[in-house]
């Protein structure tokens, strides 16, 4: 399915300056074009001058994935932003994403920092995605939760949303009858950031807004300029305030969608607020499904297959992102 005029286009800054490596994604999904604008608008401010890369390198791709993008869809053959791992030495990669991976992959390597724009299909503010808190587990180790969590910070969303990896760990145990996840199933649940944790970088998904909000390539540009200003690549502002305080979410758990009959109670949009008890949806045998808590509802896909995630459920969260976890 490669079309003659796929390719990927890649800009590189590199200041004679050593300092931080910054990489910017926009288009890892087709249909989301504000990160996109963002980096063309980055490009063309430090083209014309209006921008100075003072030190480091910033590397940005605005269409990581030209195939969705060409059929303005999530997914070209499948998902770019799930098992986001190079294929094995000697195999052949298995589809048009796993050959974007492997060029994606060695690029996000030479780099500390991933900032990763996207957009999402029900209205709603923008929020920020971190990963894990420091810990020396075996499913995500990490040792660069507080840098993560001051470029959330600094980008200056209202929510940030911590959380992913452990879920989606949960949530394969949970439909394999609690078996823990075998490592294949688990590498499935790889985006772009979880890569890059693992490569000793840290990043950060921004959700920029609703696909077709005016604002969003706005706020995924200022959000280019956020992560340049933090990390000392470009001059700072004196106008800037110090970042407010977001509201921070932890994901506890996901359910899926059991039966095409599935339905929820209501339209819920992410970060619906819901008390314990609450009524969420109603199963295909009549059961109602209860909120176990209070919390939020995050990502709720009315249309989703049976047998895959069906909204995730987030608490409020004690993590402070200004000091060290
Ligand atoms: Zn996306």
């Amino acid at each position: 399915m490669t079309h003659p005029g796929d390719l990927l286009r890649v800009h590189g800054f590199s200041s004679l300056e050593p300092g931080p490596r910054l990489i910017v994604l926009g288009g890892v999904h087709g249909d989301e074009t504000c990160g996109t604008a963002g980096i063309e608008r980055a490009v063309a401010a430090l083209d014309g001058g209006a921008l100075q890369l003072l030190r480091g390198q910033l590397t940005m791709v605005p269409v990581a994935n030209p195939l969705a993008r060409r059929l303005l869809q999530r997914e070209g053959e499948r998902n770019l932003n799930r098992s986001f791992q190079p294929t094995p030495a000697g195999a052949v990669a298995a589809d048009y994403e796993a050959r974007i991976t492997d060029l994606l992959c060695p690029l996000l390597e030479r780099h500390d920092v991933l900032l990763d724009l996207h957009s999402f299909q029900s209205q709603g503010e923008a929020f920020a995605m971190i990963g894990p808190r420091d810990n020396d587990g075996t499913l995500e180790p990490f040792a660069r939760a507080f840098e993560e969590g001051q470029l959330a910070l600094h980008i200056g969303t209202s929510r940030v949303v911590e959380g992913w990896l452990d879920i989606y760990a949960a949530g394969l145990a949970q439909r394999a009858g609690g078996q823990p996840a075998d490592a294949a199933a688990l590498a499935f649940g790889w985006g772009t950031n979880e890569y890059m944790r693992s490569r000793g970088g840290y990043g950060v998904t921004l959700e920029c807004g609703q696909h077709q909000d005016p604002a969003a390539p706005e706020v995924a540009y200022r959000a280019i300029l956020s992560a340049l200003r933090l990390l000392g690549m470009i001059a700072a502002d004196p106008a800037e305030e110090p970042p407010k305080r977001p509201a921070l979410l932890r994901l506890v758990s996901v359910t899926d969608r059991l039966d095409p009959a599935d339905r929820f109670v209501r339209e819920w949009a992410t970060f619906d607020p819901v008390a314990a008890g609450e009524p969420i949806g109603r199963r295909a045998d009549g059961t109602l499904l209860k909120a176990e808590r209070d919390g939020f509802i995050v990502f709720p896909n009315a249309e989703a297959g049976a047998g895959t995630e069906w909204f995730y459920f987030a608490v409020e969260s004690e993590r402070d992102l200004s000091r060290p976890s």
